[in-house]
């Protein structure tokens, strides 16, 4: 099989994948990235502080029903005319009086915690909404760069496609659509030279013999390391 059409044809994609490789090298892109994954670490977060001061204000309420239900029993208590009572029932309803003023203290101590809490969980909240907004604007203002960049470099793109176009015509089709996969897949150079009768040109992995033995026919080979194709020079 004649092979030096896709040559040629990989000849003129380099200089595409230079301009591609141009623009995703692109500093602004890298810092895209970087501020997406900023944008997205914060979203993370609000929706854990979302959950969490779901959670406790859930608890709020908990500790706030016992602490009305304790509160109106000790209401009930001192309303009661204790004058009647035995020495006995005195003895229990002091004890019981102490129990719930115990109780009432504990549970005070509890929603107070519970607030400090939930402050806390405002307060990062808004600092990550700030993070969030802030990473939001400037990947923007990196997108509008890259898509500045990219668009000084499109009519050169688009003049080397032109090329690439009337070039594809000379390669033969099951060849030139295997070529397209690998190059879809990142792979560049896509078919590369066999060095010193065995290597391949680009990973430098010793082929299979057999294979050698069948690149006259078939024109390539594929590298089993690097899915390259392999030629004879
Ligand atoms: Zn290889």
């Amino acid at each position: 099989m004649n092979i030096e059409s896709l040559l040629k044809y990989q000849k003129a994609d380099e200089e595409l994948y230079r301009v591609e490789q141009k623009i995703s090298n692109s500093p602004y892109k890298k810092k895209a990235n970087e501020l997406a994954q900023l944008a997205k670490k914060a979203q993370t977060r609000s929706t854990e502080l979302e959950n969490e001061a779901e959670r406790l204000i859930a608890e709020i309420s908990d500790i706030k029903e016992k602490y009305n239900f304790n509160k109106s029993k000790s209401d009930e208590m001192l309303e009661k005319n204790i004058e009647d009572l035995s020495v006995e029932d005195l003895d229990k309803l002091n004890a019981l009086k102490s129990k719930l003023l115990s109780n009432l203290n504990i549970l005070e101590k509890m929603l107070q915690k519970s607030a400090e809490s939930i402050n806390h969980i405002l307060s990062e909240f808004n600092k990550t909404k700030k993070l969030y907004d802030d990473a939001k604007t400037k990947y923007g203002q990196c997108k509008e760069k890259i898509d500045e960049e990219s668009k000084v470099l499109e009519p050169e793109k688009e003049k080397i496609r032109k090329s690439l176009v009337a070039l594809e015509k000379e390669v033969e089709p099951s060849l030139m659509a295997e070529y397209k996969k690998k190059r879809n897949d990142n792979i560049f150079p896509v078919i590369v030279p066999l060095e010193n009768n065995n290597f391949c040109g680009r990973c430098r992995m010793e082929l299979p013999k057999v294979a050698i033995s069948r690149i006259k026919d078939t024109g390539v080979i594929t590298c089993e390391h690097c899915k390259r194709f392999v030629y004879k020079k």
